[in-house]
């Protein structure tokens, strides 16, 4: 049986492109809106890459065709995908991404490589849902797993315990759980680390505090109260929903270490003691790995 269950995305195919924005746009693209709009591509629109050069960076868009066809468990054939040059003409695209629920007919792969080896596109790639589900059972797409497949959340542990008890990520201003939030809604939080401002007499940089709080009116209240009235100056932002990828957690701790292990740069105790606890809540999203197993009744869940 498989992990994910694509028909538990709605049928209308504009839930399908929703869950095709935020799966490339967590992937790294860029997401556009096509310059076009009509009734027949409604369905299609626009991911671009930075492709690294010597001096530069290059663009590379791609069109991407969403085809939503899991409840008729049918591959997306060649009549399917019509006027595709034109349609990438019309994008300004270099390459094709068919973003799929099911896979691709072999007349339709047949088509765009002969498309590609004729130098008439770029490149193509077929996001199916092997592929997709490869991606979704990884811990850096939690979210957006949880959010588009209520079944597979409620199968699936979705935090685990460190300690005994769950250990929120509190806005400091406002008190809402940031870390439940990631699940739920857009609203991102951001974690915040003040540094005392240095007297003559001082080489070192001491981060004397920090805080979590949620993006936009929270953040501002909590950087006037540190920062205009205890002489902290907020030195760095960081998104919890970048936090919780497993590399950038790692990155996180390994650059914590190796910073308070020089000279330029040392710790309050109690801005320590934040960074400690905040690392064990992250832990709890960011060390879980779905194992396709679910939850034994008997064992503690989170929500
Ligand atoms: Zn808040």
């Amino acid at each position: 049986m498989n992990l994910f269950d694509f028909t538990e995305i709605p049928a209308d195919g504009e839930h399908w492109v929703r869950f095709a924005k935020d799966f490339l746009q967590h992937f790294g693209f860029h997401i556009e809106t096509p310059p076009y709009r009509d009734a027949e591509n409604v369905f299609d629109f626009s991911a671009v890459e930075q492709i690294p050069g010597k001096f530069n960076y290059h663009p590379f868009r791609w069109l991407v065709s969403c085809r939503h066809k899991a409840a008729t468990r049918t591959a997306v054939k060649e009549n399917e995908e019509a006027d595709v040059l034109e349609r990438l003409l019309r994008s300004r695209a270099d390459g094709f991404i068919g973003f799929y629920s099911t896979s691709v007919s072999p007349p339709l792969e047949y088509y765009l490589t002969e498309l590609k080896n004729r130098f008439q596109i770029k490149d193509y790639r077929i996001l199916d849902a092997k592929f997709l589900e490869t991606y979704l059972a990884t811990p850096g797409f939690a979210r957006i797993a949880f959010r588009y497949f209520s079944n597979y959340a409620q199968k699936h542990q979705v935090l685990h315990l460190i300690e005994n008890d769950y250990l929120p990520i509190l806005c400091e201003h406002c008190r809402k759980d940031l870390l439940k939030a990631l699940f739920t809604e857009n609203q991102e939080g951001v974690v915040v680390r003040l540094r005392r401002r240095k007297e003559k007499h001082e080489e070192t940089a001491v981060i004397a505090n920090m805080y979590v709080a949620c993006k936009g009116d929270c953040d501002v209240e909590l950087q006037a109260k540190y920062c205009n009235g205890m002489g902290l100056n907020a030195v760095s932002w960081t998104d919890i929903s970048d936090l919780v990828s497993s590399p950038t957690f790692l990155d996180w701790t390994l650059s914590l270490i190796r910073k308070i292990g020089t000279d330029e740069f040392t710790y309050t105790t109690s801005a320590l003691e934040k960074e400690i606890y905040l690392l064990k809540a992250l832990a709890q999203y960011t060390l879980r790995e779905p194992t396709g197993k679910t939850i034994p009744p008997t064992q503690k869940t989170i929500f």
